[in-house]
């Protein structure tokens, strides 16, 4: 049996805008920017994983809302799925595998280098923010 583990994306809103953070991290991806997230570990819901990844990642609290429909394959035994998120509570600091973090308007979507894998999600994640 095959087990294909979940990473789960963020497009976390705030004020009508998008969060965008730019990868440190391996060489083969910094520089491209990403909806920042994390490996969903064992036990956990996708919504669960994604709170804990942006407290450790970013320092900050946010509520898992919907999940984007679609699924990326990432490689072997990896997929991504998003969910949208609202910012709770904190400033979001680049603490772990990020070096810029950006806040993004709908008309600023393609002003950062996003990971091809992210783009289908980040379209939809900005049409939500566009059409409120
Ligand atoms: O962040 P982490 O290293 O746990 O991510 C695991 C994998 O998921 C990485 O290979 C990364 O490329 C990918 N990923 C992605 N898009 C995201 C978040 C992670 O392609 N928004």
């Amino acid at each position: 049996m095959t087990t294909v583990r979940v990473v789960v994306g963020g497009a976390v809103f705030d004020r009508g805008r998008l969060l965008a953070a730019r990868r440190s991290a391996p060489p083969s991806l910094a520089g491209r920017w990403e909806l920042p997230g994390g490996k969903v570990e064992d036990g956990e819901t996708p919504e669960q994983a994604l709170e804990r990844e942006l407290r450790e990642e970013l320092g900050v609290e946010v509520a898992a809302m919907e999940r984007i429909p679609g699924e990326w394959p990432l490689g072997p035994g990896l997929v991504l799925q998003v969910w949208t998120a609202r910012l709770v509570s904190g400033e979001p600091q680049p603490l772990q595998d990020h070096d810029e973090l950006r806040w993004l308007l709908p008309a600023q979507e393609r002003q950062v280098d996003w990971l091809d894998q992210d783009r289908p999600a980040v379209a939809e994640a900005m049409r939500r923010l566009a059409t409120g």
